[in-house]
């Protein structure tokens, strides 16, 4: 039996449902697996996703986009294939997406991750015969440390940047990272302030029942707030803009899997660098190609040539597919960081 999915210039095809996963360009029908903009893209006639996607992607998409949902595990039927969205553990309402049809079952994890995130449902292994997996991280110096330990040296180094009479910057992508950054802060610090585009996720994210320490938008405070003490919490293309000279006195800090990589050039830039990701890193990329042990895995969206040729050393049937991505170098589209910076602050 040949594939449910074909790779097109468009991105993934299912034929006998006609609808697109995760596509490049608009379509009539697309299904998605999370609201980041380098996979939930404008001017579709129709999305298909999960149901704790759905503030998010209505704060991200434009507002005459027609949406249809669903629960986690619940399957709705598209031409006779059987779609359902199971999480993928990588920002809320991420979602892998799994195609069945006549006995056949593929499966496209989107971006993931393994272990807990107290904003969003933990991954899940799906058994599959074939698996579309992404491969940002897929190099075997990517190890994530335990995120506990993470969120305790976040919360160590704003102590001491308030001893100094600092203002902590710490910089992650406006969706996901930040919210996940801000629930592991002990709010007992001191204030939370966030940049605006920030602050939009945090609404969409508590519009969806996630808990997360009180914020306030940087924008709605007194000309003579002092910032020294706070923890900021903005995205990346702040950094280095007037935008941070208010707080005065700042040390800054980026959260990200890139920070792995000691004196790399996005490390230098900054005064600390976290090591939090929202991706699988190396072990883990392997322990889920394991736990969903598919005939044949299809990599994609990051290093998957290493990641293909390595698999297939083990025995797996796996191949690279990048040739009909484009080369992705940040974690989401850091464009779009701009774009919301500039609407709502
Ligand atoms: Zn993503
Ligand atoms: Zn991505």
């Amino acid at each position: 039996m040949s594939t449910l999915l074909q790779q097109t210039s468009r991105g993934f095809y299912c034929p006998q449902g006609d609808f697109y996963v995760d596509p490049h360009r608009p379509v009539g029908r697309a299904v998605i697996t999370h609201a980041h903009t380098d996979h939930a893209r404008w001017g579709s006639r129709l999305y298909l996703a999960a149901r704790s996607s759905e503030h998010l992607l209505r704060m991200r998409m434009s507002p005459d986009a027609e949406f249809q949902f669903a629960n986690y595990g619940e399957t709705i039927s598209i031409g006779g294939v059987k779609v359902s969205f199971h999480p993928a553990g990588h920002i809320l309402g991420s979602a892998q997406v799994r195609l069945e049809y006549h006995g056949r079952i593929e499966v496209v994890t989107g971006d993931y991750k393994l272990g807990s995130d107290a904003t969003c449902e933990s991954w899940q292994p799906l058994r599959c015969h074939l698996l579309v997996t992404e491969s940002t991280f897929g190099l075997p110096v990517y190890r994530w440390p335990e995120q506990n330990s993470v969120f305790d040296s976040i919360n160590q180094w704003w102590r001491e940047n308030q001893s100094q009479d600092q203002c902590s910057i710490l910089y992650g992508y406006a969706v996901g990272k930040s919210q996940r950054i801000i629930a592991g802060l002990d709010p007992s610090i001191g204030p939370i302030f966030c940049h605006g585009a920030v602050e939009k996720g945090n609404e969409a994210y508590r519009q969806t029942g996630v808990a997360l320490p009180p914020t306030i938008h940087t924008s709605n405070t007194e000309k003579s707030q002092r910032w020294a003490g706070a923890m900021i919490i903005a995205v990346p293309s702040a950094h280095g803009t007037p935008w941070i000279k208010r707080f005065g006195k700042i040390s800054t800090a980026m959260a990200s899997g890139w920070m792995a990589i000691r004196g790399s050039r996005r490390q230098r830039s900054f005064d600390r660098g976290f090591i939090l990701s929202d991706h699988v890193d190396w072990p883990s990329l392997l322990e889920s190609v394991d736990a969903c042990d598919p005939e044949t895995v299809w990599v994609t969206h990051g290093y998957s040539a290493v990641v293909a040729r390595f698999l297939r050393e083990g025995g797996r049937d796996a191949i690279s597919l990048d040739r009909w991505q484009r080369p992705d170098t940040e974690e989401e589209d850091s464009r779009t960081d701009k774009n919301s910076e500039e609407k709502s602050e």
